[in-house]
């Protein structure tokens, strides 16, 4: 019986350590821009590779200008300043509001 509830415990660490990892590193969340791609599109991988796919809102490349925050807050300035908001325009949802999607910005990326 010991050995089952070492194996268990084994278990539940893994569990554990892989759901934090989940919960930590994994983003679907653009760093400059906020667009959020769901759960499913991840933008940053738990073990710090990017995806390096090109965000269809503010066009930054995930693992090449948003690795550092001295990356992402003068890409983000940059793409404030553009006249047409969105790389893939034809991706822009009808009611869209940059304030608001901004606002999914996690705190340690502003
Ligand atoms: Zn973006």
């Amino acid at each position: 019986m010991p050995e089952l509830f070492g194996k268990l415990k084994n278990l539940f660490n893994y569990a554990t350590k892989t759901a934090t990892i989940g919960i930590n590193n994994m983003e679907h969340i653009c760093r400059v821009c906020g667009l959020d791609y769901g759960p499913d599109n991840l933008t940053w991988w738990g073990d710090g590779d990017a995806s390096f796919e090109i965000c269809s809102c503010c066009g930054v490349e995930f693992g090449i200008q948003d690795t550092h925050l001295m990356g992402v807050r003068p890409y983000r300035l940059d793409w404030l300043k553009r006249d047409e908001l969105w790389f893939e325009p034809s991706k822009k949802p009808e009611q869209w509001d940059v304030f608001e999607q901004m606002k999914n910005i996690p705190e340690k990326w502003w």
